[in-house]
């Protein structure tokens, strides 16, 4: 079965903790690596952003096909939505160029769109994992507004796609509550973990070897240096700390992040605790595991996560997680078993739940125990078999006589109003 893997906005082997690179990378070049093992033959698309290999083997079975669309430069995210016409005419000539596909299995709205296009056109069935959602940022963040052209387009591929991919039931709620999505439609997948690469270390080592102190108590943070993720509150929560010899270290963001850092920064020093934040910068994903080992406690403030891969990276290291009651946190984290869960937007609890388990290293060891045992179900061959269900589903669906077709569209109306919305 082959595969056409949609990633426009953003290539999977581009640098991790970018501003637009972070778990949706991850999970698109991991997947399709699962699937590959599995036997299926992959392609992902990309948008050609550099002097790079129009065509990239990546492993047995899966290549990269970087598409021109646009500038051949990195561009802003929100810049790519214009140019998503000629990328859907590449990858439709690419298409017609080989052997074709069986199934197309896009990611984050704009590919969902393609994917809608491309469904139609090539005949296929369209799997479309959202990642994010317009409406949920809107609802989690106040303020910054989502472009209302994005949740209308989001709910157009929702009702058209033939199967929808969530990581958490809450997306799959969100999706038939506020996009109307079908539930019938609807398959809740977590997303993978490698478990091999992401055990715990030996601590001691793990914080010689990143220069770190093994007299102090060590918080972590992790991730797209991003208003969403609510650095702010952590800081307040640190200046909060009983336990004011902590350090936080701060993993993650690339230059494009360098105002929220100055901003973090000069927060830092008005709270009078600049001398207990280390940021380090982004931090290539194989060296991750020391990070989270050499740590006592993992904490994600976010506002929202539509899974939140950092926390299972951090359980499946054996280091407990103390995070938001948001999103896919809920199902990942186990509160007051694996970590503690927060109501959000609150830093005391935050100061609250790491004083005590700074003060406990006994709990701390059980709660980290207890972490790495609950992610086992996050296993890349558990999930990827399941995906593999979905595509079997979506396959049937699509070929049952009688089902129910998406009415048909002409391209040239959607190529209007993608380009309307950019
Ligand atoms: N990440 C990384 N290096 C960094 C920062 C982040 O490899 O410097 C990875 C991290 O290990 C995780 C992903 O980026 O796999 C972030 O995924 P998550 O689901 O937590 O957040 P998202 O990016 O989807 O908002």
């Amino acid at each position: 079965m082959r595969i056409a893997m949609v990633s426009a906005h953003t290539s999977p082997l581009a640098p991790l903790g970018g501003r637009e690179t972070g778990g949706m990378n991850v999970y698109v070049l991991e997947l399709s690596r699962e699937l590959a093992r599995l036997g299926y033959e992959v392609d992902i698309f990309t948008r050609l952003d550099g002097d790079l290999p129009p065509v990239e083997p990546v492993a047995p079975g899966l290549r990269l096909v970087r598409l021109p669309a646009g500038p051949a430069a990195p561009i802003e995210k929100e810049a790519i939505v214009r140019h998503l016409p000629e990328f859907v005419r590449g990858l439709r000539a690419f298409a017609f160029s080989g052997p074709g596909y069986d199934l197309i299995h896009s990611h984050y709205w704009q590919s969902g769109w393609a994917g809608t296009i491309l469904a139609r056109q090539l005949r296929l069935p369209h799997v479309v994992m959202f990642h994010t959602l317009g409406e949920v940022k809107n609802r989690a963040r106040f303020g910054e507004a989502e472009p209302t052209l994005r949740i209308r387009h989001e709910r157009t591929i929702a009702r058209r796609a033939t199967a929808i991919v969530t990581a958490s039931d809450h997306e799959r709620q969100l999706l038939e509550r506020y996009y109307g999505a079908d539930p019938a439609r609807m398959h809740t997948v977590p997303c993978g973990i490698d478990l091999d690469l992401f055990r715990p270390l030996p601590r001691a080592e793990s914080r010689a070897s990143l220069g770190l102190p093994l007299d102090r108590p060590i918080l972590l943070w992790v991730g797209r240096l991003e208003k969403l993720k609510g650095l702010e509150i952590l800081l307040d929560a640190v200046a909060g700390l009983e336990r004011n010899d902590a350090l936080l270290l701060i993993v993650g963001g690339d230059d494009r992040a360098a105002p929220l850092r100055a901003e973090l920064e000069a927060q830092a020093r008005a709270l009078g605790i600049a001398g207990r934040v280390r940021f380090t910068g982004a931090v290539d994903h194989a060296a991750l595991p020391r990070y989270y080992s050499a740590a006592d406690v993992c904490v994600v403030p976010s506002f929202y996560e539509s899974f939140g891969l950092v926390a299972v990276e951090a359980m499946a290291c054996g280091t407990p997680v103390v995070a938001s009651r948001v999103g896919g946190l809920v199902s990942t984290v186990i509160d007051g078993v694996t970590g503690y869960l927060i109501p959000w937007r609150c830093p005391e609890p935050f100061a609250e739940k790491l004083d005590v388990l700074l003060a406990n290293p006994e709990l701390r060891a059980n709660f980290g125990r207890a972490a790495r045992a609950s992610v086992e179900r996050f296993r890349w061959s558990t999930v990827g078999l399941r995906i593999a269900d979905v595509y079997d589903a979506a396959r049937e669906r699509f070929a049952a006589p009688g089902a129910a077709r998406p009415r048909a569209i002409a391209p040239e109306a959607w190529e209007a109003a993608i380009i309307a919305s950019s």
